[in-house]
């Protein structure tokens, strides 16, 4: 008998029909001798829906009440997936966040799990139980306060319960069969991946693949989950995120082998994209010793987490010069107002806000042997008429900066580049709105 941790994402969930049809690939599981325990995100958009109408409400409502708001969300789902189950002849019981022993920091909007204390999922198991747990929420282990993990924080807590519980895997179901070599929805072409490694997951998450939420990988990687992501909609076997790099190294071989055996992994995993973040340019910084130290220390102080910086040398008749950096939508209003409260001190001219960025990434392990990666991608872009804005690299990754109505284009230009079109047909996208 298994233990199993599954995961069902709002798409999978998002009317009454969709959570009977989850609610019975659920009581199959039980049935089939094995221990269940759900995690279940809001149903269809409404975590979307929830933050529009606080919008309308305030334009800045106060973060605690926030997290109120939006843990409602999935409150609802687990309730209704408890019943349905329940209707099926099988136990179920649903618990919050802080209820399952979800324990976080008390960052508001972006908590982190500190500790998981599921002393309640495992008497509900005991009692030969499905328990549902409501997904991305925890409490504050400090003040007992409510709290939410970040956007896609669902998988987050399907990882974090696994690894408290010692689950034999972690299945996260979605509305398409698996990690594929783009999103579906972009590139119809895109090859599903059979397995992937932490690391490459890791990048393709971070540069904005949102099949999978970052933290939750990170979270997998340090405790050695395997995650499963597959379809809710289709029997298909989905793709397995699990292992480093090295570990397709045959430790038995020889050594001239075991250099070798990596080079025959796929160069490159995938293609992945983000419209969740903008530009910031400071114009006119005086070119002087220590200015993008303090700039960045006041960026810091604000809360941003900021991803490329491009700065160029001074024109020498001026001695000044331009930064520019991109960061998440969300973080523009307070970033800007704490660069402008200093902007006396610093001495630049202007801030300039450029909403409309989208970001590409190629991701790939074996990219950092192989040479002329960068010029194909960047052929590719030129071929395609796409003008690049900001470049940026790490050992396993290339990541370019474009217009936001390129970027679907840039997408599928870079992945046809790499030949990484599938010979199987379309992807399908079962659900979803893609919001
Ligand atoms: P859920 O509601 O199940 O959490 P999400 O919308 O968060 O679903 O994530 C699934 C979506 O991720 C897919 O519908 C797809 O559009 C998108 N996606 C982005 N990149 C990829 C990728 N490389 N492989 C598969 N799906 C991807
Ligand atoms: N409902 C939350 C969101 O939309 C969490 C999740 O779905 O993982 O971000
Ligand atoms: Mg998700």
């Amino acid at each position: 008998m298994a233990l199993v941790v599954q995961k069902y994402g709002g798409s999978s969930v998002s009317d009454a029909r969709s959570i009977k049809r989850v609610a019975k690939r659920i009581a199959e599981a039980r049935r089939a001798g094995n221990d269940v325990v759900v995690v279940v995100s809001a149903m269809g958009d409404t975590t979307d829906e929830l933050l529009d109408l606080a919008a309308d409400i305030s334009p800045r409502p106060p973060q605690r009440e926030m997290d109120i708001l939006l843990t409602a969300g999935e409150r609802i789902s687990m309730s209704l997936l408890a019943m349905a189950i329940d209707k099926l002849g099988v136990k179920a019981k649903s618990f919050t966040g802080q209820q399952a022993g979800l324990l976080t920091d008390a960052v508001h909007g972006k908590a982190r799990i500190v500790d998981v204390v599921p002393h309640r999922i495992r008497q509900t198991l005991e009692k030969g139980q499905v328990a549902i747990v409501a997904g991305f929420q925890g409490v504050n282990r400090g003040n007992n306060d409510v709290t939410t993990l970040g956007r896609g924080g669902s998988d987050t807590t399907a990882v974090a319960l696994a690894a408290g519980l010692d689950a034999d895997v972690c299945e996260i179901y979605t509305d398409v069969d698996g990690i594929f070599t783009a999103d579906p929805r972009i590139a119809p072409g895109a090859r599903k991946i059979d397995k992937v490694t932490y690391e490459e997951m890791l990048e393709l998450a971070a540069s904005g693949a949102k099949v999978l939420a970052l933290r939750a990988v990170e979270y997998a990687r340090r405790y050695g989950v395997p995650v499963h992501v597959r379809s809710s909609f289709s029997g298909k076997p989905g793709t397995l995120v699990k292992g480093t790099h090295g570990d397709l190294i045959d430790p038995n071989a020889s050594s001239e082998e075991q250099e070798e055996a990596p080079m025959e992994d796929p160069i490159i995993s995938g293609v992945a994209h983000d419209r969740s973040e903008a530009k910031i340019t400071i114009v006119g910084v005086p070119d002087t010793l220590g200015q993008a130290a303090r700039i960045f220390e006041v960026v810091a102080a604000a809360g941003t987490n900021i991803d490329m910086i491009v700065q160029n040398v001074s024109a020498a008749d001026t001695g000044r010069t331009d930064i520019s950096f991109t960061l998440p939508h969300a973080d523009v209003r307070s970033t800007t107002a704490a660069l402008n409260a200093v902007k006396s001190e610093l001495k630049f001219l202007d801030l300039q806000i450029d909403d409309e960025i989208g970001k590409v990434s190629l991701v790939g392990a074996g990219m950092k042997s192989h040479p002329g990666i960068s010029a194909r991608l960047f052929g590719a872009l030129r071929d395609a008429g796409i003008n690049i804005e900001m470049i940026s690299t790490s050992e396993i990754r290339i990541s370019v900066v474009t217009r936001a109505d390129s970027l679907d284009d840039a997408v599928r230009a870079i992945h046809t580049a790499f030949e990484l079109d599938s010979d199987e047909g379309e992807a399908v996208v079962y659900a979803g709105t893609g919001r």
